[in-house]
């Protein structure tokens, strides 16, 4: 899978490219990333990227014909032309599942504004899809850049070294993880359950769903409306709602 990025401040990114398992998935080659700065496009001597506001108002307006020259550039060669995404605060919001979809393209282009955003043709015209990371608005798209490879890449085959790890995470089952413990059994008085030091895996398995599905219904009670659910996930729901006196 490639991704190319088109951000005025590749520099933002070294960290992140060269740390932990999204270091070691590039190294591998499991993934590839190319950084452009648009601002390379420029078509100007002062190669400027944004211009005032038409009609008046704050800030700066990114101009269409950088972004433009820069992604034509990019998929001039491909057969089928990639994915191009755009971070805005007004896009679809992020999520597990299209983290999911996304991991199955084999390139994305990944366009990152700053300042007052992006002139609208640039949405209008250049872009399949405008992707939020959540309802606050930051300085530039290269952190919700950042969200979105993180989170698309630990999905890519061979990236997270237990494949089986990413199927229980949060979201991956329409529910939240379970609790997670480690040595020691014993940590100033606190326990681990006993049921996880029992070696039942079946028991593990049933206790470890019914946490999942409290905590669901603790925390984030709506997404057991779209999860998949058994018959005994039914129930467990049931009594819970029953004890709280919710009926
Ligand atoms: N004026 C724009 C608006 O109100 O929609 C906000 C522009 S913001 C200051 C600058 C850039 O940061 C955006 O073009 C976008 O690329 C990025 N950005 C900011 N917040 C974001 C979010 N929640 N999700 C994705 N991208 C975001």
């Amino acid at each position: 899978m490639r991704f190319d990025v088109l951000t005025l401040f590749p520099e933002m990114f070294e960290g992140f490219f060269s740390s932990s398992v999204i270091g070691r998935a590039i190294e591998q080659g499991r993934v590839e990333v190319s950084l452009t700065n648009f601002r390379d496009y420029s078509t100007n001597k002062h190669r400027t990227v944004d211009d005032t506001p038409y009609g008046g108002g704050s800030g700066m307006v990114l101009k269409p014909e950088p972004l433009f020259r820069a992604v034509e550039e990019l998929v001039r060669d491909e057969p089928i032309r990639p994915r191009v995404l755009m971070m805005s605060p007004q896009g679809v919001p992020f999520t597990q599942l299209k983290a999911e979809e996304l991991a199955g393209h084999d390139r994305l282009i990944l366009l990152c504004g700053h300042y007052e955003g992006f002139d609208e043709r640039v949405r209008q015209h250049l872009v399949d899809e405008e992707i939020s990371i959540g309802d606050y608005v930051l300085t530039g798209g290269e952190l919700p850049a950042m969200v979105l490879m993180d989170s698309v890449i630990r999905l890519v085959s061979g990236v997270l070294g237990n494949e089986s790890s990413a199927e229980t995470d949060s979201f991956s089952m329409g529910l939240l993880e379970y609790p997670q413990y480690t040595r020691p059994a014993d940590f100033r008085g606190w326990k681990v359950p006993d049921v996880l030091l029992s070696g039942h895996h079946a028991e593990i398995d049933r206790w470890r769903r019914h946490q999942s599905l409290l905590r669901t219904w603790e925390r984030r009670p709506e997404l057991l409306e779209t999860a998949e659910l058994s018959e005994e996930d039914r129930q467990f729901l049931k009594k819970l709602k029953e004890e709280a006196g919710g009926g």
